[in-house]
Formats: C-alpha cells, structure tokens, sequence
C-alpha cells in the first residue's frame, strides 16, 4: 500500500485537488495508444437541478468528445500526440440528468460519487468495465463547494461544480490532468543561479497545471509522468555532453526534454516554441526540478527576477535558463543558443569544466513546422501574477490508501476539508505549490 495523501488547492473559479496516492507511471510512450472509457455524467440534487438542463445536455458531448480543437478530447490527443485518447464509453457520450437522493448542500463530493455509481450500476454500467473515467456534473448554485473542479491525483474521478451550461478547458482539462498524476505546478526562484537557494515563489505558468492555462500545454516533467515521451525524446543524460533540443510540442522528431540525475531528484531540461496549440507564449530553455523522481511534482527553476513570466505579460522567453549550477550535486547547464524552434545546451555532470563538454551523440532534431499560431486558451484565467494571499493551510485530512481504495478514501475524506480558500483575483490559477511540496515533505518523512 503506497501513502496517500488528500491534496488540496485552488481558488476563486478554482480547481482543487485529492492526492489519493502517487504510482510511479506504468505507461510509456512506446506502448500502444491508450484510449480512456469517459463517461460524463449529469447529476442533479433533491433541492437542486439544472437551470438549463437541455443546453448543459446538448452541450456535453461537443466539450468533451467533439471535433473541435479545444474539446478535452482533442486537446489531450494533441498533447499526447496521440498516445492518450478520451472515447466515450456510452453511445449518447453522457447519462443524465440523474437526479441523486441527496441536499445539494455541503459539498458531499464523497456521497455524489457513491450515489452516482450506484445509478449508474441500476443502468448495468459497471466502473472499470464499461467506464473508466467518470466525471461528475452537477449545478453549482446550492452545493457550496468552494472549487469549480475536483480531482483524484491519479485517479478516474473528476468532480464539476458547473456554473452556466459547459465547463472551459481550463477547468476540465486541468482537472483529468489531475487524473494523469500531475499536481500543481510550482516555481522555484534561485536568484543567484545555483539551485542549492531557492525559493518556493508562485507557479510555473508552463502548464495548465501551473496557472498557464491550456494553451501552456503541460512541461516536461508532466509528459514524463504519463509516459508521453519516448527514451529518444526524454533522454536520460549519463554523463557531460552537448545536446540540441526540438520544441517540447508539436508533431516531428527529435529530443524532447533532457532528464538529468541531480543528487536524489533529477532535473529535467526542455524547449518551449510555439507548436500546434501551445506554446504561443512561452519561448526558451526551462528547467524543472523532479523531487526524488516523482514527475508528476516538478518544480519550475526560476533564476531571473521575481514575477518575470509570461502571466504577467512579460516577453515570452522572460523567465527562459541560459545557465544553471547546483553546487550540491556538481550539475551544470549552460545553454549555447536557443531560438527558431531549436536549441542547444551543454550539461556537466560530476563538476566537470562546461568549457570542455563536448559534443553528445544525439539524434538529428528537426525544427517545428507545424506552428499554426492557433490559441485554444480558454476558460483558465491566464495567470495574472498575483501571488496567493493568506498562505497555505497544511492538508485536513491524510489516509493511508492503495489506489484500488479510492473510493473508501475519498467517502471518507469528504469535500469540505479538501479547499483551500485562496482568493487569487479571478484568476483561476492554483494554490501555488502546496500540493507538490506537502507530497515532498511526506515522502522524506515516509
Ligand atoms: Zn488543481
């Protein structure tokens, strides 16, 4: 049985989080393509229905199955590059309205979950079997949740406290990210450029998992997570040498990301160009720090000045590595050029001389063509650059649980003790960190 813990986060418009245990990925991107059973499932209260409960009903299948380039299905798909699709796992693509024996009241998103796959076992629709991914919809107007989105980190469960008739890609795609493993995003500020001071400062704006909203994408670390990247894409660096990367997004050859050991985590070094749907605002050499190989909780490493990112329309290459040091670990990177689609770094290890790093063997890397400037950021705020107020509360509730026991954890957790009520401005930006840093804290505690 792995630890668990009830993770936690989010805001104003917000996303929210349950960490019900961290599994290493068992994916990787050599695999075949995975396509999820998704069901969406409308639900409805005793005391609360839908107010247009035939827009929310025709409108469902489009935002998570549909053509269109920002539905959660395309958007994973293009991802992914094809590796993970979300099919829907009834001919309608959703059930409901399904109206739940129960008050709308209290934010019981233990009890709607129960409640919702027992009506749905009464249909012969059994989890696992005939769907593997469940997302709950349901009015917001009287439940009280304080988020617009919850999670299990991994896990099949979304929860949607749905406001109007259709969730944005920036909760819904934020919160099957959750599904993935990810957690929330945060950054790093080293200001001296050695990575043995830093400091937790804010979120990454790199990803739809740190306040980038969809049109980030995810980093590195997140495809790694979910075993997107195949070993020619996320090279494992065993020793010094000097490698071009291709853009992180978009269709095409070449290595992907760099994934250096760093004491006991790892550093993980990509390129971020404009391709496809993403990237249109993030441009250069990012780094990231994995805790202890745990992927799905990177940190950005942010050696600039404080609140220079793109959420804050600053350029988009404004927070982008051109050297980096950890004295720790006798890492090195420095970054020979960057631009146009391609770059270049050197890395040392074992506090080798960067001037004398040479050349690593590496396959060619081909400049993406496919940038069609296109932006599907919606629904996510773009992260404005205010810092979350009032601090971060430690998580109210921790089981020990296996991921089988999702169900039980998640009854018995409840909903109210997993918000985190942080007023960020609108944005829908997540509770900087506090996800990922807790996981940290536990493990080394573990
Ligand atoms: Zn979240």
């Amino acid at each position: 049985m792995k630890k668990s813990t009830l993770g936690r986060a989010c805001l104003a418009g917000g996303i929210t989080a349950l960490a019900l245990g961290l599994v290493p990925s068992a994916a990787h991107a050599d695999d075949a393509p995975v396509e999820r059973k998704t069901l969406p499932v409308l639900v409805e209260f005793t005391d609360s229905s839908f107010q247009h409960p035939d827009k929310v009903a025709e409108g469902t299948p489009d935002t998570y199955f549909g053509d269109r380039k920002d539905s959660l299905a395309s958007y994973f798909s293009e991802l992914s590059r094809g590796r993970y699709t979300l099919v829907p796992a009834v001919d309608e693509q959703y059930i409901g309205p399904v109206e739940l024996p129960m008050s709308a009241a209290g934010c019981d998103n233990g009890r709607i979950n129960e409640l919702t796959r027992e009506a749905l076992a009464e249909k012969g629709l059994t989890m696992g079997e005939d769907y593997e991914s469940l997302s709950m919809v349901f009015p917001a107007q009287k439940t009280g949740c304080a988020w617009a989105g919850l999670a299990t980190v991994p896990g099949p469960y979304t929860w949607i406290n749905l406001y109007g008739t259709a969730s944005g890609l920036g909760v819904l795609g934020h919160e099957f990210g959750h599904n993935m493993g990810w957690g929330h995003q945060t950054r790093s500020m080293c200001t001296d450029g050695d990575l043995v001071d830093c400091e937790v400062n804010g979120t990454s704006a790199k990803s739809l998992m740190g306040g980038g909203g969809p049109g980030a994408g995810v980093s590195a670390p997140e495809l790694i997570r979910a075993g997107w990247l195949t070993d020619g894409e996320a090279v494992k660096v065993t020793g010094s040498g000097t490698f071009t990367l291709r853009s992180l997004h978009g269709e095409g050859s070449g290595v992907r990301a760099l994934d250096i050991p760093m004491g006991e985590d790892r550093l993980v070094v990509e390129y971020r160009h404009a391709a496809g749907s993403f990237d249109d605002r993030i441009e250069g050499v990012h780094a990231y720090r994995v805790p202890e190989g745990d992927y799905g909780s990177s940190t950005l490493i942010d050696l600039t000045e404080a609140n220079k990112t793109v959420g804050n329309d600053a350029p988009a290459d404004a927070d982008a590595v051109t050297a980096l040091k950890d004295t720790a670990s006798k890492v090195s990177v420095a970054v020979v050029s960057s631009g146009d689609g391609q770059a270049k770094v050197r890395v040392s290890l074992d506090g080798e001389d960067l001037s004398t790093v040479v050349d690593a063997p590496e396959p060619s890397a081909e400049p993406d063509p496919a940038h069609t400037g296109s932006d599907t950021n919606a629904g996510d705020a773009p992260l404005d650059g205010t810092q979350p107020q009032g601090g971060a509360e430690e998580p109210a509730a921790d089981a020990d649980a296996g991921a089988g026991a999702a169900d039980e954890n998640l009854a018995a957790t409840g909903g109210s003790s997993a918000t985190l009520p942080v007023a960020l401005g609108g944005a829908a930006l997540v509770a900087a960190g506090v996800t990922g840093l807790f996981l940290l804290r536990r493990r080394r505690n573990a």
